[in-house]
């Protein structure tokens, strides 16, 4: 009688040490879990910040790519954007329609010279 008595202590303590051991290894895994979700956070907050830029109109925090200011809606200048030379734009363009020509003037001749 004693000795079933003992026997079911041990038993209890066994199943005891078995919950104990899931349980941590149960924690262990949560916070493996949220290691890697407070990495991916922080890279994606890395990210983010090579975009952050202060207002020049009130200093607070915005993005790179905004045109106006969320807090403030000062006018801002999106990282990226320049205002095109008109000079340059100019020269690009004569150069376009002088391509544009000469491909005009290429598939003229070449249908010239294939129906003959
Ligand atoms: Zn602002």
């Amino acid at each position: 009688m004693q000795k079933k008595e003992e026997n079911e202590g041990t038993n209890m303590r066994k199943k005891a040490e078995r919950e104990e051991e899931k349980a941590q290894k149960k924690a262990e895994r949560e916070e493996e879990k949220a290691q890697k979700k407070a990495q991916r956070e922080k890279k994606h907050r890395a990210r983010l910040e090579q975009h952050v830029v202060s207002c020049p109109h009130c200093g607070k925090n915005v993005l790179d790519h905004m045109s106006e200011c969320p807090y403030c809606k000062g006018v801002l200048v999106p990282a990226g954007y320049r205002p095109v030379d008109p000079e340059k734009f100019k020269k690009i363009k004569l150069a376009c329609t002088i391509a544009g020509i000469a491909v005009a003037i290429a598939v003229v001749v070449v249908i010239f010279v294939v129906l003959r």
